[in-house]
């Protein structure tokens, strides 16, 4: 028997960033591939999204992390892109009918 597979993108890895990069891709109208082999961190962890969530305030958090740590992920990413991140991540978690419960960011301050 043989298989044709006919795919835009292939993504290696279902966890959580490999499953929003396919989400990405498909809204865009690919055709996409996700293989993954055994168990990653997403399918072990407790289902909250954690950012500084040890800090009173996230976001202001983040700003010192930045300038103590400029080469850490969150400051490379910075604030804006971490924001839209968990906006993509809600809207993912709403549309599957798992939404996440509690917000523990406060909504950014209009302008
Ligand atoms: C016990 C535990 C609790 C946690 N609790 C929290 C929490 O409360 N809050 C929080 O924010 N974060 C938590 N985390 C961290 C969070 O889960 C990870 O940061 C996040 O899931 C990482 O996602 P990822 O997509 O980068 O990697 P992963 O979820 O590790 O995904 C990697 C994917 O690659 C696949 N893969 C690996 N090797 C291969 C291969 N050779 N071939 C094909 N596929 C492969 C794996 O099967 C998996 O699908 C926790 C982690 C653990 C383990």
């Amino acid at each position: 028997m043989s298989t044709s597979l006919s795919n835009d993108t292939i993504v290696i890895g279902a966890g959580v960033a490999g499953l929003m990069a396919a989400l990405g891709r498909i809204e865009r109208g690919e055709r996409v591939l996700v293989l993954a082999k055994g168990h990653g961190a997403t399918h072990w962890s407790s289902g909250c999204i954690d950012l500084l969530g040890e800090a009173a305030e996230p976001l202001a958090a983040l700003q010192g992390l930045a300038a103590e740590r400029p080469e850490h992920p969150y400051a490379l990413a910075g604030a804006a892109a971490l924001e839209r991140g968990l906006d993509r991540l809600r809207a993912a978690c709403e549309a599957a009918g798992s939404p996440l419960v509690v917000n523990t960011v406060p909504p950014p301050t209009p302008r």
